[in-house]
């Protein structure tokens, strides 16, 4: 009789292996075979063992899995296998390659992995495990978690860096923004985002606006960077004065905060918008009925208190401040943006 493959539980299997090759994908990144093997360089087995200071058996091993997982790719050459990357792993895994992904995959590696490994204690207790993973409580998680520790701090930057690298262009040009002359990416970070926006937009000028200990590191992430359109200013969002400007980028800020905290947030930038200022938000956008998609699912099973929204949800929040959704892109990329316009009709004093 003809096996009927719908016996065969295929998603579910390659789920039960989903972790194992997240974890190869992340070791070899800590290790750098991408970057040994970087500039279409061939290697054999020992070669790369040697150069990634590892024993012969381990690297074959994981060499082999990064190959079935399509990262690396294996020709014969003589007698013997030689190793490189994949056109994508040249383009994404190197670590210095522009669109390396690298700084975010060690923040998984260091940060999520060991969060995720207490997912059960997570859900049973509805909050963050960062105290059972780390050792150490964080109310704020930037503050007591990220930037506690420089070098912790480097690898979060790291993290947002290479995201914003890879999906800033998407989200500079997904909207005509040429009525707009000054900018404030609220939680810029590095400023990658930043210097996207002022590349895609001729008149406009940036400031990115983050926290002292993060505006303290720009330098290390600017060396290649010279655009005198991009400034700094460091401040705290909920504490502080935000820089004046009529558009204002919060990419990524919104999903690590309740409603609730957000609202000290969103009050100053109701109060400091003038009617036609611009508000654009860049996020993963679920869907309505908060089915997909699944990494902004499983993003939040991280348990920050914050939480992941559609556009709806967006525009609901935004509107109590006197924020208007405009336009919506998907951009088929990490992020999506969505573009606020401040009512003129609003009247509203917060
Ligand atoms: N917008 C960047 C991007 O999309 O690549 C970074 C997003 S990251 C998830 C959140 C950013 O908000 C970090 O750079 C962090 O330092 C900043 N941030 C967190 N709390 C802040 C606060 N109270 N005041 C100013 N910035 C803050």
């Amino acid at each position: 009789p003809k096996c009927n493959r719908q016996d065969v539980p295929h998603s579910i299997i390659s789920l039960l292996d989903g972790f194992k090759a997240s974890k190869t994908l992340f070791t070899a990144s800590k290790l750098k075979v991408f970057d040994v093997l970087s500039s279409s360089k061939s290697l054999t087995l020992e070669e790369v063992a040697g150069q990634i200071s590892a024993s012969v058996l381990g690297t074959e091993r994981l060499l082999e899995a990064a190959v079935s997982l399509g990262l690396l790719e294996s020709v014969k050459q003589q007698n013997t296998s030689v190793y490189r990357n994949t056109e994508q792993a040249n383009r994404f895994l190197v670590s210095d390659s522009p669109e390396s992904l690298h700084g975010y995959i060690l923040h998984c590696n260091d940060m999520v992995w060991p969060l995720f490994s207490h997912l059960e204690n997570a859900v049973r207790e509805g909050t963050s495990q960062h105290e059972r993973a780390f050792g150490k409580k964080s109310e704020d998680v930037f503050q007591d978690a990220y930037y506690s520790k420089d070098e912790v701090k480097i690898r979060f930057m790291n993290a947002m860096h290479s995201i914003a690298r890879v999906t800033g262009k998407d989200v500079a040009t997904a909207f005509d923004l040429s009525s707009y002359k000054t900018a404030c990416d609220i939680g810029g970070c590095t400023g990658a985002m930043a210097y996207e926006f002022t590349k895609a937009n001729p008149g406009l000028s940036v400031i990115v606006f983050d926290l002292p200990q993060v505006i303290e590191m720009r330098r290390h992430f600017q060396s290649k960077e010279n655009d005198d359109r991009v400034s700094f200013v460091a401040g705290d969002f909920f504490k502080d004065d935000l820089p004046k400007a009529d558009l204002y980028i919060l990419a990524r800020i919104l999903h690590d905060w309740s409603d609730e905290k957000l609202h000290v947030l969103l009050g100053k930038l109701s109060k400091m918008c003038t009617p036609g200022c611009g508000l654009l938000v860049s996020e993963i956008f679920l869907d309505e009925e908060r089915k997909r998609p699944s990494r902004a699912l499983l993003q939040a099973l991280s348990m920050t208190e914050g939480k992941q929204r559609s556009t709806s949800e967006y525009s609901d929040l935004l509107e109590k401040y006197g924020f208007v959704p405009k336009h919506i892109r998907h951009t088929d990329n990490l992020l999506d943006a969505m573009l606020f316009v401040k009512d003129p009709t609003d009247k509203r004093t917060l």
